[in-house]
């Protein structure tokens, strides 16, 4: 498995609140992590750095070889990290279909006076990119909503179509931002399993911010644990359940 992420001291400061200290963590190739904390510990922050969002304070972000440092978020999008977001972020007046070709227009080559006139290449790409929409939305069986506005969704298949439209832009790495929050409990058991079967099916790797414990224990291969902007643990599931620090961290009290 290669290196896909590395950050050497990242950190970011907002006035003297330091939000993230000596964020130092490694992704490789197909892998499933865990960010967990407190409220308030930095996660994401953290997503905000490693997306572009923030320019870090100190500090460096390879991915894939090449330093992403202060790159600006459509770069780092189209070298191939996606995310999601805690407050679901959809355009809720457009429909689903809609909602996803937008994200594919990002790799698409025509040009804007062709994509007004409709010549040339755009024709082509366009019917490609409908097709690779809709192939999308039935992996994530919302492609008998292709036509409905995004808005009308229930909450778990807004969700779903968040991390379709992330995968739109074909990340090797995909950040997720508490995708189980506010999903009942069929909802999140079915996100559990669809969350390995993005992994095996786009051949990606993905970092998962979560508070559903229950969840990340489940799928994730290492986690690592965020209290006060610092990392305080990093390990497996078993070793992670077991640190005293950061059951402490949770529980205000250790044991
Ligand atoms: P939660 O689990 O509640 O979402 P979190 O772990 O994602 O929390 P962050 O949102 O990253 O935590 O916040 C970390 C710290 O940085 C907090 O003290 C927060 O108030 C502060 N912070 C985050 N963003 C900003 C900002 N843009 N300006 C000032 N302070 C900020």
């Amino acid at each position: 498995m290669g290196r896909l992420l590395e950050t050497s001291d990242l950190s970011k400061s907002f006035g003297g609140i330091k939000a993230v200290q000596n964020f130092l963590i490694h992704i490789d190739e197909g892998e499933v992590i865990g960010l967990i904390g407190p409220n308030g510990a930095g996660k994401t922050t953290a997503f905000n750095l490693l997306t572009g969002v923030y320019t870090p304070t100190t500090g460096k972000i390879l991915f894939d070889g090449k330093d992403i440092t202060g790159r600006k978020p459509y770069q780092i999008t189209a070298l191939g990290i996606a995310r999601t977001f805690q407050n679901i972020r959809l355009f809720g007046e457009l429909s689903v279909l809609e909602n996803v070709k937008i994200a594919f227009t990002l790799h698409a080559s025509y040009s804007f006076p062709e994509a007004i006139l409709r010549l040339g290449r755009y024709g082509r790409e366009e019917q490609i990119i409908d097709d690779r929409a809709r192939e999308l939305l039935a992996a994530f069986k919302l492609d008998s909503l292709a036509d409905e506005q995004a808005k009308n969704l229930p909450y778990g298949q807004q969700r779903r179509l968040e991390i379709a439209r992330a995968l739109a832009t074909r990340p090797k790495l995909l950040l997720l931002d508490e995708p189980a929050a506010g999903m009942n409990p069929q909802e999140t058991k079915e996100l559990t399993e669809m969350i390995r079967w993005i992994r095996d099916t786009y051949h990606l790797s993905i970092l998962l911010i979560e508070h559903d414990m229950a969840l990340v224990m489940k799928i994730c291969e290492r986690i690592y644990v965020l209290d006060y902007g610092k990392i305080l643990a990093e390990g497996n599931p078993d070793e992670i359940r077991n640190n005293s620090a950061v059951i402490k961290a949770y529980l205000g009290t250790e044991g």
